[in-house]
């Protein structure tokens, strides 16, 4: 029996059972999937689709690669979990390797979560903790409760501590309130930074010190819009100068996602900042669960002691295998130059279409993104789904393409050649 058969092989059928247990916050979901090999994908009905997502900038390795499954399969045949009493050699390994990749000074310390948000719910508590390191700031002595500056357009999660530094007003208003000393200044905008460290101060009007400022260097789900280098730069001196915490959210441009191990390495993008601390998660274990934070240096790693954070499954050995076969594939696979190539040639391809539908074209290695001549963008992932690709409506007026790190130049070719006969006539969303 195949496994069609096993399945029933109806997307509506399924979906229509999704729809009865799943609480409705994804939306319905688009298809119902089965199996999927390298950077293709197949839905219960056997439809091909050519993933330019790849699970939203997470499948690194895309699908079943084999190196990925032997190294879960044979960690699963070893140790799938411990409690966080004891530890595993694959979580130890992964800890250095991932400060090796993030060239973080000597004594700089890993925290693993299971997800984006949680890595940043713990760069936040660290934050929380080193504000209470500056004067000022210890309410309980008359001080002000140190801030956490983010930016306008930024995303960082949705547990209640990342979702207080999500800009989306509809999607975080309706939680309101959330954790407080967590302010908004206008992304790319050095004055609004800057006025915001000045209302630090005594008196009835001032402020809270600046614990930390938060910031993707390229805002995903903004749309893949990247800060300016020249902003960067002037962030890390504001915070340099304010004894403050630039913290870096590696979410999605971590992992050799843009064509280095973690944006904050491109020269082009920061002229070679240093962040204090950085997140990360989506790819980092090739589509297993798994986040987490680097605090840079002793000093800061410090502030977390025994009891200070913690989560039952933080540092999984299945996790950890995952992600060290997700990172010795990207190394040996040489998959950061594979993406800044095949990344080139996506941007190239797209600026190249002919067709009046297509406009700006954004990004970096392969995080890229492209407007749209009108808010068209489900419309025209709908159609491209239809056509056997994957791409991603970001914004109503943006498509984003997120494939896997070993996607080929033949992929590439495929996914113009899909985008180019896309009708330019397509109704608004
Ligand atoms: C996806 C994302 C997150 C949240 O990650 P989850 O694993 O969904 O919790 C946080 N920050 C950025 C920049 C992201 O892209």
């Amino acid at each position: 029996m195949s496994d069609k058969e096993i399945l029933g092989t109806n997307d509506a059928k399924w979906l229509d059972s999704y729809k009865n247990v799943h609480m409705n916050v994804f939306g319905t979901p688009l298809r119902v999937m089965d199996h999927g090999q390298g950077t293709r994908i197949w839905d219960v009905d056997g439809n091909e689709y050519l993933d330019f997502l790849g699970g939203i900038a997470v499948n690194a390795l895309g699908y079943a690669h084999p190196a990925w499954v032997k190294a879960i399969a044979d960690q699963a045949a070893k140790v799938g979990h411990t409690s966080n009493y004891f530890a595993t050699e694959p979580q130890i390994e992964l800890a250095s390797k991932l400060i090796e990749l993030a060239g973080a000074p000597e004594g700089s310390h890993v925290y693993f979560g299971n997800s984006g948000a949680e890595g940043n719910e713990a760069a936040l508590k660290l934050a929380k903790l080193y504000g209470r390191t500056l004067d000022g700031a210890l309410p309980d002595i008359g001080g002000k409760p140190a801030r956490i500056l983010s930016m306008t357009h930024g995303f960082h999660g949705r547990t209640l501590g990342a979702l207080s530094a999500t800009w989306k007003p509809v999607i975080r208003k309706p939680f309101e309130p959330l954790v407080p000393a967590i302010e908004f200044v206008e992304a790319g905008n050095v004055e609004s930074l800057q006025r915001a460290f000045n209302e630090t101060g005594l008196g009835r009007y001032g402020k809270g010190p600046v614990a930390a400022v938060i910031m993707e260097l390229i805002q995903g789900e903004a749309g893949v819009v990247p800060l300016g280098a020249d902003y960067v730069k002037a962030a890390r001196e504001l915070c340099d100068r304010n004894n403050a915490l630039l913290i870096i959210d590696e979410v999605q441009t971590g992992i050799g996602r843009t064509g280095e191990w973690f944006a904050f390495q491109r020269e082009d993008l920061s002229g070679g900042v240093i962040p204090d601390a950085i997140t990360f998660a989506k790819g980092v274990a090739g589509g297993f669960p798994m986040g987490g934070l680097i605090a840079f240096g002793e000093k800061l790693s410090s502030l977390f002691t025994p009891g200070s954070h913690g989560s039952t499954f933080a540092g999984n050995p299945l996790g950890a295998a995952a992600a060290l076969a997700t990172l010795k594939t990207i190394e040996d696979d040489d998959l950061l130059a594979n993406a800044e190539a095949r990344g080139k040639q996506l941007r190239d391809g797209l600026a190249a279409l002919d067709n009046p539908l297509y406009g700006e074209v954004r990004g970096r290695g392969l995080l890229d993104a492209v407007e749209l001549s009108h808010p068209c963008a489900h419309a025209v992932a709908g159609w491209a789904l239809e056509h056997g690709l994957i791409v991603n409506a970001v914004a109503p007026n943006a498509l984003r393409f997120a494939p896997p790190l070993i996607v080929s130049e033949q992929d590439v070719d495929e996914c113009l050649a899909v985008l180019a006969k896309v009708p330019t006539d397509l109704p608004n969303d």
